[in-house]
């Protein structure tokens, strides 16, 4: 006996609870407005970069729409998540946030790469242009607005108790870090025209952490959608949580596959042979509806029952 996956209605949503509820549009909130902040740091560091000589602060600016990506990449999240199955895709839409992943990623590390080689090649072929002194607010309004953020975010995250929200905070201070490092830089340039090349140092180093926050972002697309399992100890913990079911024995072939950021699971149970059709499958329901209650972002279980072979 097999259950057919749920047509969307029936899944556990967690968001379902008049307190998730609020928790989500706060969420989004912080979120939204962590977007709108990283989008105008982004146009304002690249204008007083490109006009101010700043190769570090053009740099900074291509790691706030880096920070602009992530952001997007979660509302497209929560409104992909959302919108419901329909005739052509009977699983949801959840993977159309994993390709917007991929591709956005894909740009971040053609961005990186060009960056690093400008940077790179000023230093080696000796053209570096000695920053203005506006580039030195440019770098400290950043550094200002970035740490308001992460105070904000962290007392929002806190609030809602939201894991995901408060590390969104911290990103904000790392960002704050980041500002710093430009800052510095410029001051190096502004002490004295001997060590104009600081800029170029900064921007290079700054390229380098763009490419890894790039890369993370592409594998961890490319990941999910060529149905990596989740880590193993989370597959453990799960295949003991169906054996605790009672009436369940011998539970094999669990298998799990991202779909977005949702879990779709497929699992086969071993039951007494001589119990009815029914009992049978409410022992499946049960194991399904356990699943879906212990981790939210389970979507569907699919619970093949069989006779127990040596019962
Ligand atoms: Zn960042
Ligand atoms: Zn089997």
């Amino acid at each position: 006996m097999k259950q057919k996956p749920n047509s969307i209605p029936e899944r556990s949503n967690p968001r379902s609870s008049p307190e998730s509820i609020s928790n989500l549009y706060g969420g989004l909130k912080v979120t939204v407005i962590g977007a709108v902040v990283n989008l105008i740091l982004a146009v304002f560091k690249f204008m007083i970069g490109t006009t101010g000589n700043s190769r570090a602060l053009v740099a900074d600016a291509v790691h706030s729409v880096s920070d602009l990506i992530t952001d997007i990449v979660v509302l497209l999240g929560i409104h992909f998540g959302n919108l419901p199955a329909d005739h052509d895709h009977h699983y949801g839409h959840k993977k159309i946030e994993t390709v917007s992943e991929i591709v956005l990623g894909l740009f971040l590390i053609i961005v990186a790469v060009k960056l690093a080689y400008d940077s790179g090649s000023a230093l080696w072929f000796k053209k570096i242009v000695r920053p203005t002194s506006i580039t030195l607010i440019a770098a400290i309004v950043s550094i200002i607005s970035k740490e308001l953020l992460y105070r904000w975010t962290k007392k929002v995250g806190q609030r809602l108790k939201s894991g995901v929200i408060i590390a969104n905070a911290w990103h904000h201070r790392t960002d704050a870090y980041s500002s710093i490092a430009v800052l510095v830089g410029l001051v190096f340039t502004r002490i004295s025209s001997a060590l104009v090349f600081m800029d170029a140092v900064v921007s290079l180093v700054v390229s380098v952490m763009i490419l890894k926050i790039a890369w993370g972002i592409t594998s961890g697309g490319f990941k999910r959608i060529i149905d990596t399992a989740p880590p193993s100890n989370y597959i453990e913990e799960t295949l003991e949580l169906i054996r605790s079911y009672p009436g369940v024995k011998n539970p094999h072939n669990l298998k799990m596959r991202y779909v977005g950021n949702a879990i779709y699971m497929e699992v086969h149970i071993e039951v007494e042979p001589d119990i009815s059709v029914k009992q049978g499958h409410n022992i499946a329901g049960g194991v399904k509806h356990m699943i879906k209650n212990h981790h939210k972002n389970v979507i569907d279980v699919i619970v093949h029952v069989e006779p127990l072979k040596n019962g």
